[in-house]
């Protein structure tokens, strides 16, 4: 009998919140061509917004949504990118 007793949940990942501030955005697009898989340029609007994947929140002016460690480089290129800087990164975990 092996004995081992390993506590796999005490590894804890980053995570980190992004918010849009939309009525900032110039729905330039340049954040979801860096980074497609976090950012998209919403149809009603044409501005920026968080993929249903990441999504927590989106309204007219807002746009929250909470992603994993392994996108942060994602989601930061596209905030140093915006010509604006409409869009926060704070790490929550
Ligand atoms: S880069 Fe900035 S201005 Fe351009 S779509 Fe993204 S949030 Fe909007």
């Amino acid at each position: 009998m092996d004995d081992h007793n390993y506590t796999l949940g005490e590894i804890k990942m980053a995570k980190y919140r992004i918010e849009i501030d939309r009525d900032t955005c110039i729905g330039c697009g340049v954040a979801p061509a860096i980074c497609p898989e976090i950012y998209m340029l919403d149809p009603n609007d044409g501005k920026n917004r968080i993929t249903d994947k990441y999504l927590i929140k989106l309204d007219e002016h807002k746009a929250i949504g909470e992603i994993p460690e392994e996108l942060y480089e994602c989601a930061k290129a596209g905030a140093d990118s915006c010509p604006v800087s409409a869009i926060r990164i704070i790490k929550i975990e």
